[in-house]
């Protein structure tokens, strides 16, 4: 059987890492988008709830709305949100990032038509990303006008692009200082005082001094800060493991799998595992590059990962029917493997299907 555990404990673990890391009045705004990058967003959501966490993050209006069926009522940031989806924001009370004027247009339109005031929107400056956000012309037009629109501004905020590397980072810092000079605007002509922020989760490692009001973390609060040193402080909060179907016996020269991908050099026991690429074992991990921890020993896969099942030299491993496999784990992190096909923990973490049972652990 395959199953990814979650244990929450090492969640809570994490989030006060990163808490006791900034400033006791920095809010955190717990990234849980893209169902909480693969783990369950729902039960993650809950649990960050519980431990106080002040705000959600979503990438799409859909996530936020099951965060709300299940009946979270903290408030939800909405990253990205579509035009399309303006009525279904408000509907469960979104709060979505105004990043383009096409998007304020149409959002503006619903708020109207449904005669509310205040409604809670954030705006998504772009300082270098290239991705998505107001330029500074359009943002400084949005806030000259914002008295007498049906908005309350909570927070501006923008995004870094390379918060990965460590300082000095001439280009992060070019960004750090533009978001400095759009929150001074932005103080100088707004009376009711949005929050700001500016990091993710490598950025408070980082560049713990540009933390403004509020951190944007994700992978953080999931055990990983991209950076050895602080990786060391977190804990992985997901485990993968599946177990052996079943073994067989090849000899020389017989070939495994798919495309005869690999041929056994000589008399071998490979074993077959009951996750493929339809579950997020890419197949760049095929081939010998990814492999999976049997009675603590490396079994490479060999061959291409098929859909459903993939297959493991076990010839050096005395290993039985049912023997587990692990992925993943804190003793072998997810990022560790995602290299290994080119990937990071991100990717391997928000492929992982829909048919892996998640269970969680407290
Ligand atoms: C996904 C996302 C984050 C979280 O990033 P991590 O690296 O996982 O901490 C923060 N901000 C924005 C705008 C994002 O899209």
């Amino acid at each position: 059987m395959t199953q990814l555990t979650i244990d929450l404990n090492c969640l809570t673990h994490n989030y006060h890492v990163l808490r006791n890391q900034w400033s006791s009045q920095t809010k955190m705004i717990a990234v849980v988008k893209a169902n909480a990058y693969g783990l369950g967003a729902v039960e993650i959501a809950k649990h960050l709830v519980k431990l106080g966490c002040d705000y959600l993050a979503v990438a799409y209006a859909q996530e936020g709305v099951e965060l709300r069926e299940a009946g979270i009522k903290t408030p939800i940031m909405v990253f990205y949100p579509l035009i399309e989806n303006s009525a279904l924001l408000i509907e469960h009370e979104l709060e979505p990032a105004l990043y383009s004027k096409a998007f304020i247009a149409a959002f503006l339109k619903q708020v109207k038509a449904k005669k509310l005031d205040h409604y809670p929107v954030h705006l998504k400056f772009n300082s270098g990303l290239n991705r998505i956000g107001l330029s500074e012309e359009e943002l400084l037009e949005f806030i000259a006008t914002l008295a007498t629109l049906p908005f309350k501004l909570k927070s501006v905020y923008s995004h870094l692009a390379a918060s990965e590397n460590e300082q000095p980072c001439s280009f992060t810092q070019a960004q750090i200082e533009q978001f400095k000079q759009i929150k001074t605007k932005v103080e100088n002509s707004s009376e009711d005082l949005p929050f700001f922020h500016l990091l993710n989760s490598s950025g408070s490692f980082n560049y713990p001094d540009a933390q403004f009001d509020a951190v944007r973390t994700g992978i953080g609060l999931y055990g990983f800060a991209n950076r050895t040193d602080w990786d060391k402080e977190l804990k992985p909060i997901a485990s993968l493991a599946t177990s052996i179907v079943q073994i067989h016996t090849i000899q020389k020269g017989e070939s495994v799998g798919y495309n005869q991908g690999w041929i056994a050099p000589k008399k071998s026991t490979i074993a077959v595992l009951p996750i493929g690429h339809a579950d997020g074992i890419q197949r760049a991990f095929g081939k010998e590059n990814g492999g999976v921890w049997i009675r603590d020993q490396w079994a490479p896969i060999i061959g291409n990962v098929c859909m459903d099942l993939m297959m493991v030299d076990v010839s050096k491993i005395g290993c039985s029917l049912n023997d587990h496999a692990i992925v993943f784990s804190q003793e072998h992190p997810a990022n560790e493997l995602a290299e290994k096909a080119g990937t990071i923990s991100y990717e391997l973490f928000t492929g992982l299907g829909k048919r892996i049972k998640r269970l969680y652990v407290s």
